[in-house]
């Protein structure tokens, strides 16, 4: 192996002198993995981007699809754009999203490094209201869609709207709570909204146990399934 490595180099030297060109095939496996899970989301949001499914079509400012790394360890999902994210386009850039990005920081992530965030709907209900079971059936393929690509070692849903959608039981979030639960074969957890600790500050400590249990799973200290 060391050989040929050698023996490459004398080549590109007395082809192209010192310096050294390292061509896109040559990349190493997890670029191209990453690259193709990017430019597989990008091409999957222009394609629904104009979605008329259902009424929300017709009423939100923009279609937030979602973001962060395309190759993430860490899904998070929310439950639907609000008044923010409506308006800029992003998920989770209001209030709540402030406090995830604390949260997330606390646990050494960020939403450009190893984590994706995305909602159940892509278009924001008037007045922030509950997604209707009919929006969710028709938004729910995209958020499938949306896994398969990014394909993540854990899931977090964020409150029971996402939870109940992922998991399809419709409990209260306690009970989804402190479980390793899947969707499909990808691990999942379920913690509180972080709307719902701007509402109510006794939620902040076990949240953090959450996201201290969620950082452990994710460094590899916690053995799951
Ligand atoms: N709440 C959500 O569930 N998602 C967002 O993107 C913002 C607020």
């Amino acid at each position: 192996m060391t050989h040929k490595i050698y023996q490459f180099l004398d080549q590109t030297r007395e082809l192209f002198g010192d310096e050294i060109f390292i061509q896109s095939s040559m990349k190493t496996k997890a670029e191209k993995h990453r690259n193709a899970a990017n430019g597989e989301l990008t091409k999957f949001n222009e394609e629904i981007k104009d979605c008329q499914n259902c009424q929300l079509g017709s009423t939100r400012t923009k279609f937030v699809f979602g973001t962060g790394d395309p190759n993430a360890d860490l899904l998070l999902v929310g439950e639907a754009p609000g008044v923010e994210e409506d308006r800029i386009g992003e998920p989770f850039v209001g209030r709540a999203g402030k406090l995830l990005d604390k949260i997330l920081a606390a646990i050494k992530l960020n939403r450009s490094k190893g984590v994706y965030i995305c909602n159940v709907l892509k278009c924001r209900p008037p007045n922030n209201r509950d997604p209707l079971p009919s929006e969710v059936e028709q938004c729910e393929p995209y958020l499938q869609n949306q896994i398969r690509l990014i394909n993540p070692k854990l899931i977090v849903a964020l409150g029971r709207v996402a939870g109940k959608t992922l998991l399809k039981q419709d409990v209260p979030l306690k009970v989804m709570r402190e479980k390793i639960h899947y969707y499909e074969q990808t691990p999942l957890i379920v913690t509180y909204h972080p709307a719902a600790l701007l509402r109510n500050g006794s939620f902040k400590k076990p949240t953090w146990k959450d996201f201290q249990w969620i950082e452990s799973i994710l460094l590899g200290n916690i053995e799951i399934g």
